[in-house]
């Protein structure tokens, strides 16, 4: 067996944890991170027969949604109340990886001081669900919570469309990152079923979900893809948050967002232009 604290997979958890715990994003416990797993790749590095122990299915909440498309599959995942900080220092304490059954999850390493899988695991499990059936190469679900994204929710309009459309502007390749634009939430109970479920709706259009006043969704097919999306996100919310109490004197206008977009050969959301 291969040592799986050099895997990719669990580098690539502690270097994402790390990067935004250091960009302020994810402060305390806050933030979690979900990763799915080739079988293959995960064989080397741990015996799939050694179930440690089991997990109830959804941590916190009994739920009642249909986890069949993800049967048997397996995800690095961080853990409940565990903080963003730590998962360097000690992997095998905040992360976790585990198999997906029908009535519960099968830990099959990590979480050693008898953690679970973060609260929000329903989200996750049901944001999942959604980008699979538009993307079967969709593997990560990252939340977060961005700063200058979220202090732009208390100052900018949150439909989709408007929220979208002021974020194309502020940064010239934002239109090029997200052409499908983002999709927003209003302020709802998070850890609920009810919240993974309205994510998990505006998933199938956006694979960036703000949620009012608490952060982001966000998924990709990597953990690059996911985390650069989320920064371009950040990026643009930050230049907005410096200029919006500014005098304005220049815009990128509509007919240069098209330029770019079509130079780019991207498909924009053509709708969320004014
Ligand atoms: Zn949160």
């Amino acid at each position: 067996m291969k040592n799986i604290l050099e895997s990719p997979f669990v580098k690539e958890m502690i270097e994402v944890t790390s990067n935004m715990y250091r960009l302020g994003w994810d402060e305390r416990n806050g933030g979690n991170v979900s990763y799915l797993l080739d079988e293959d790749e995960l064989k080397e590095y741990l015996n799939l027969n050694n179930v440690i122990r089991n997990i109830p299915l959804m941590g916190l909440n009994e739920v009642d949604f249909d986890i069949t498309p993800l049967l048997n599959k397996y995800f690095i995942v961080t853990g409940t109340g565990k903080y963003f900080k730590n998962v360097a220092k000690a992997p095998e304490v905040n992360l976790g990886i585990v198999r997906i059954k029908k009535e519960h999850i099968e830990l099959l390493w990590g979480f050693e001081d008898g953690g679970r899988t973060t609260s929000e695991f329903p989200a996750h499990m049901l944001c999942h669900i959604a980008r699979l059936s538009v993307n079967p190469k969709n593997r990560v679900i990252i939340h977060s919570h961005p700063t200058n994204t979220l202090a732009m929710n208390y100052v900018h309009e949150l439909s989709d469309k408007d929220f979208s459309h002021t974020l194309w502007q502020m940064c010239t390749e934002c239109i090029v990152v997200f052409p499908e634009g983002v999709g927003v939430l209003p302020w709802m109970l998070c850890g609920t079923v009810e919240i993974g479920m309205e994510t998990a709706k505006k998933m199938h259009d956006f694979r960036l979900v703000i949620w009012a006043m608490h952060g982001v969704y966000a998924s990709g097919e990597t953990m690059d893809e996911t985390f650069g999306l989320i920064e371009t996100v950040e990026k643009a919310a930050q230049i907005y948050m410096l200029i919006s109490d500014k005098k304005q004197i220049n815009t990128i206008t509509d007919n240069n967002l098209i330029e770019i977009a079509e130079f780019f050969k991207v498909n924009y959301r053509k709708e969320f232009l004014n």
